[in-house]
């Protein structure tokens, strides 16, 4: 997520803060200190209220770690890798780099967020209850508002629409009966998509009804919601026409080699201006060697582009993404978007056999989706493949 910043690492996994959670944290600090706060608990200085406040708004966030902690933990038991946990305005996100390879697993990865939340509202409602018993001091509101916020918590994550927690509880539940993720992702996220625009439509109501900060802010969180809903179902929609599509039938042969030993002067005469390439596959007899760009080239000062061979500058292969033509395209779609390339030498035994372009397999999906090509997924397919 840009604009974040890492604060922990927890058991190997790295805890990111994105700049927006400040904003909710303050938010969050001052609506406590100057409502919940004295209302519920009169008799203290405005000082205790802004202290209990910011304590209060810390252990919230201590607790929607806590349930992003559950489904890493669980992610990672289940042999799913986790990039890292980030909070942001509208809570927390464990990025879990692959899909699970069940409905069980999934299931397992997606219900224990919110039992952790339910958990953590029962442990700190027992604590108020036993040891402040029921005394109007700072720890008993603070203990009552995190018992509160965190049975919200779990249960706001329980609606059964993608992305929602819930919405991943529904989506295994369908895949377990179908026997098919990506069907069962369309279903969940399609109810997410009504679930967040209720959201918005409850939220524009509560606005217009004089309630127009809490108005907002339901309206904003719907249309969080909305957002990743459709990209979900965008994505397996995605997934569904491309599951068993492998590089070769998209990639290009049409690829220009250009030797590593020539100078960067002649590769300019010679290929790039007449071409007009932003980019040059190099070789080396005939192994595929590397990849030169022209900010590769502008880090060289003009007067040495007659002597310098091609070869010197480069990007070595061992620096690139490359792919194996028989590779899934799923696979390769993961990659390109989460390293924003554009285009992916495909080699195999060291030999350069095409280029696989961005473009290319947008339009692949493109005239696959026009045509209405979609095959069949069985959950056998879904083991993730080496990439
Ligand atoms: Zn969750």
């Amino acid at each position: 997520m840009p604009g974040s910043f890492r604060i922990a690492t927890i058991a190997g996994i790295d805890i990111h803060i994105n700049l927006s959670w400040i904003i909710i944290l303050l938010l969050l600090t001052v609506s406590l200190a100057t409502g919940l706060f004295p209302r519920s608990f009169p008799g203290f200085t405005s000082s205790t209220y802004f202290l209990l406040g910011l304590v209060s708004a810390l252990l919230l966030f201590v607790s929607v770690l806590l349930h992003e902690l559950a489904h890493s933990f669980v992610a990672r038991a289940r042999g799913l890798p986790v990039k890292n946990i980030t909070l942001f305005i509208f809570g927390g996100v464990s990025n879990i780099e692959r899909e699970p390879r069940s409905a069980g697993a999934d299931f397992q990865v997606a219900i224990v967020g919110p039992l952790a939340s339910l958990l953590i509202s029962g442990i700190c409602y027992a604590l108020w209850a036993l040891l402040t018993r029921g005394a109007d001091n700072p720890i008993a509101a603070i203990l009552l508002y995190l018992a509160a916020a965190n049975l919200l918590l779990g249960l706001f994550n329980l609606i059964p629409g993608y992305p929602l927690d819930g919405g991943r509880i529904l989506r295994a539940i369908v895949w377990k009966f179908t026997g098919n993720i990506n069907r069962a992702t369309n279903i969940a996220a399609a109810i997410g998509q009504v679930v967040a625009i209720s959201f918005i439509i409850w939220g524009i109501f509560l606005f217009f009804s004089g309630n127009s900060f809490g108005g907002i802010w339901i309206a904003f969180i719907g249309w969080f919601m909305l957002g990743a809903s459709q990209a979900a179902r965008t994505q397996s929609t995605f997934e569904d026409t491309f599951h068993n599509i492998t590089v070769q039938e998209v990639m290009s042969h049409n690829v220009i080699l250009i030797p590593a030993n020539i100078s960067l002067q002649r590769l300019i005469d010679e290929y790039i201006l007449p071409q007009g390439l932003r980019s040059a596959l190099i070789t080396q007899g005939e192994q595929f060697a590397g990849l030169i760009t022209l900010s590769d080239i502008r880090h060289i000062p003009r007067e040495q582009w007659a002597t310098t061979p091609v070869g010197f500058v480069m990007k070595p292969v061992s620096q690139l993404h490359v792919v194996a033509p028989g590779q899934n395209l799923r696979d390769v779609i993961t990659l390109i978007n989460d390293r924003d390339i554009n285009q992916l030498p495909v080699v195999e035994n060291g030999r350069l056999l095409g280029i696989l372009s961005r473009d290319a397999v947008l339009r692949a999906l493109e005239v696959r989706r026009r045509l209405g090509i979609k095959q069949e997924t069985e959950q056998d397919q879904h083991q993730p493949t080496s990439s």
